[in-house]
């Protein structure tokens, strides 16, 4: 178990907290015991708590390296937890690494990634979830994954896990009480009523689950590959959908024989879309290559849109790729060239019993395409919320649906206390794993490890 308390005598780190390059400002970030030292030697003397002061920032001989801001935390109230100093001067590199130097000459070390929200971690500042959620904010890659991330980073994917574990805790007194004195008659928790209680923390489990997976799917992004026979217009769908001309289009079959990749987004989900080779009998060597490597391509991806030709129907050629496509991947048949069509209907799909949905469009003209945005989204689980997802990482689904089987495992044997008991005990200590009550060293490691230097 990690305790909450700060290691005795921690050093202090100091690292650049922006980014490289230039910038009008580059803030240098301390934390540590040794704040007041660091603080004299630099500015000649410790600024007032929580006041922006205007200060030169000073080398060993008292010459100037640069001019800018200091702002002083002192602990607990700081994002470490610890005292901190922050220096804001001017964001070129040379000054900030000066500055730097002046600061490790001092005393201090140059902090690993993560290594604050690490101390964060440890001091109680914030919980593992919400940690992890630091390092989302900073990678998101859309507006949507950023807000998702904000809204793990303000606690409401760690109070959704909390509320489950009081859940739980109030079940597991219950049932303990019952076990440990059968003679007190505290038996008002029947099979009947454990059965009920039960539900409702199963629902509940369900529901936050059903949040953190659209919360992954910001996260992850979602792998959709283009696949069909060659000449239907795969990659004139992937320029239409990604807005720009990213793959050569041309009426001569086989013109794609590398995977071309592409990330998109559609309504704030990041999608990595990938353009595949046509799939054709080929005599071809190099284009033989690119249709072994689309059958990889397909095998990774969590999405497959087929694409047919809707001016000619599904021939037998398509009928070939449907049934060689992985069983298991969700896919969407995709009628293109709808233009060409008229007032015809294509033709169903071969198999009508196989419940693939179907939409027509114009990779020419646009038409249908923000159906199959739509269509796609929803293909991959996505739904708009009113709430809105939050955040989470695979660990974290991990972790629920570990609970989740302890708790469907504690409804089958709901006639033994015992046995009902341990279950409920097994689905709290994977929920706590993910706020980090309960945490190795080494996941700690991995987590952190993953951060950018000054974060
Ligand atoms: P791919 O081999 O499946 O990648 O197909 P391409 O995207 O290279 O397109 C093959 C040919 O079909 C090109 O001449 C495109 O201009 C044409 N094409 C693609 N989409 C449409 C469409 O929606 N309508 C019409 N009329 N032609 C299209």
């Amino acid at each position: 178990m990690k305790a909450k308390l700060p290691p005795p005598n921690v050093d202090t780190i100091a690292a650049i907290a922006t980014a490289q390059g230039r910038g009008g400002v580059g803030v240098i970030r301390i934390s540590g015991r040794n704040i007041e030292v660091l603080a004299n030697g630099i500015l000649g003397g410790m600024p007032v708590a929580r006041r922006a002061t205007y200060s030169n920032f000073l080398d060993e001989n008292g010459d100037t390296l640069d001019q800018g801001i200091a702002l002083f935390f002192p602990a607990p109230h700081s994002y470490t937890g610890e005292d901190v100093l922050e220096l804001q001067g001017h964001g070129g590199s040379p000054v900030l690494q000066m500055v730097l130097r002046r600061c490790l000459d001092l005393g201090a070390r140059l902090a690993q990634p993560g290594e604050f929200t690490r101390r964060a971690f440890l001091n109680g500042k914030l919980d593992l979830a919400q940690a992890e959620s630091v390092a989302d904010l900073i990678d998101a890659n859309t507006t949507e994954a950023a807000r998702s991330a904000m809204r793990s980073l303000r606690g409401e994917f760690s109070n959704a896990i909390r509320g489950l574990v009081d859940e739980l805790i109030g079940l597991r007194m219950l049932v303990e009480a019952m076990l440990d004195f059968p003679e007190e008659e505290v038996d008002t928790l029947d099979v009947g009523r454990r059965n009920a209680l039960l539900s409702n923390i199963r629902s509940r489990l369900e529901h936050t689950l059903d949040t953190a997976k659209q919360g992954s799917l910001l996260r992850e992004g979602v792998h959709v590959a283009i696949a069909g026979r060659p000449n239907v217009g795969k990659s004139s769908l992937l320029n239409c959908l990604s807005g720009e001309e990213v793959a050569l289009v041309s009426d001569i079959p086989g013109t794609t024989r590398d995977i071309i990749r592409q990330a998109i987004q559609i309504r704030g989900v990041p999608l990595h879309i990938m353009d595949t080779a046509g799939l054709r009998e080929s005599k071809d060597a190099v284009e033989n290559m690119g249709i072994a490597r689309t059958h990889q391509t397909l095998n990774r991806a969590d999405l497959i849109l087929l694409v047919l030709d809707a001016s000619m129907g599904v021939t037998l050629q398509d009928q070939e790729i449907l049934a060689g496509l992985p069983v298991n991947t969700p896919r969407l048949l995709v009628y293109n060239k709808a233009d060409l069509l008229g007032d015809g209907v294509p033709d169903m799909p071969p198999d009508p019993s196989m419940n693939i949905a179907i939409v027509q469009v114009s990779a020419k003209t646009g038409v249908g395409m923000d159906e199959l945005r739509s269509k796609l989204l929803k293909a991959v689980g996505w739904r708009d919320q009113e709430s809105g997802a939050f955040m989470a990482r695979e660990r974290h689904l991990r972790a629920l649906t570990l609970a989740q089987a302890h708790l469907m495992q504690a409804g089958a044997v709901l006639s033994s206390a015992e046995l009902f008991a341990e279950e409920l005990r097994l689905a709290q200590r994977a929920l706590n794993e993910i706020t980090g009550e309960f945490t190795s060293d080494d996941l700690l490691g991995e987590i952190f490890s993953r951060f950018c230097i000054g974060k």
